[in-house]
């Protein structure tokens, strides 16, 4: 099975407020990290060539990646956007579509903390227009596999419905905040029209993967220059599928029983 590292980067950006700090690349290392990429002799494909792969669907190229961005942050429009442009290379940006505001507007709300300076629905568009793929990464960021039934629906659909009435047309891949999903948040998120759904679990994907938990590899600001080098030749994780482990059903638990008594595992985080 060969594996196809999907990278997943939250900001690009020298000076991040401090909940976002753990999970900020500065510029200058997300332009290595690219390079290094290409340089690695790795083909970077637009993310719907491995869900099509995937599916049973046309192969990928011996060593393929795809680049994901999550949550919506505007340095993407500002640095990543370029840096991509530049290469030629194709991504796929998943929005916290509570997070997004109007130019010179307030947000309709997340769980976010209000310090991250987020994308404006009029930069969203203009990113659609040049190419990147945009993806849901639900409506507040919530926890998905700790609500019930209909609030859970409501973060899927209402996520999916607010992306397409303003970019006016389908939007097909979800990304799961925080990474987590169980079985039954799977079965919505394809029950609501997502053709995929990318989890973290920092382990390759591969064309055997589940099309709805791609797995990805998450860069942190203490990502070692030697993991990230190892992760482009192939080397370094585990290679998607595996069963889930009795401590991630065990940990999600826990988290659904801490959210019950509204006090959720790590969230919302503090400003
Ligand atoms: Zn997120």
């Amino acid at each position: 099975m060969r594996a196809v590292p999907v990278f997943l980067w939250h900001s690009v950006a020298d000076d991040p407020p401090p909940w976002i700090a753990p999970f900020t690349v500065t510029p200058a290392v997300f332009r290595e990290q690219i390079d290094r990429i290409l340089d690695s002799g790795l083909q970077v494909v637009p993310l719907r060539r491995l869900v099509a792969a995937v599916r049973g669907g046309a192969a990928l190229p011996p060593r393929a990646a795809v680049l994901t961005f999550d949550d919506g942050f505007e340095d993407f429009y500002w640095t990543v956007a370029p840096v991509l442009a530049d290469r030629g290379l194709p991504a796929t940006l998943y929005v916290t579509v509570g997070a997004l505001h109007p130019p010179g507007g307030e947000p309709t709300g997340s769980l976010l903390p209000r310090s991250g300076r987020m994308l404006n629905w009029r930069q969203l568009t203009t990113l659609d227009l040049l190419g990147i793929e945009i993806g849901g990464h639900s409506q507040t960021h919530a926890q998905l596999d700790t609500l019930c039934g209909q609030h859970c629906t409501d973060e899927i659909v209402g996520c999916k419905q607010r992306l397409e009435d303003t970019l006016g047309h389908e939007v097909v891949s979800f990304s799961y905040p925080h990474g987590y999903s169980s079985p039954a948040v799977r079965h919505r998120i394809a029950e609501a029209g997502w053709t995929s759904g990318a989890a973290v679990q920092d382990r390759f994907s591969s064309a055997s993967d589940h099309p709805l938990r791609i797995s990805r590899l998450m860069i942190r600001s203490d990502t070692p220059t030697e993991r990230f080098g190892a992760w482009t030749a192939g080397r370094g994780a585990r290679i998607a599928p595996l069963p889930e482990r009795p401590y991630d059903k065990a940990y999600r638990a826990y988290r659904r029983l801490r959210a019950a008594v509204g006090s959720p595992v790590g969230g919302p985080p503090q400003d």
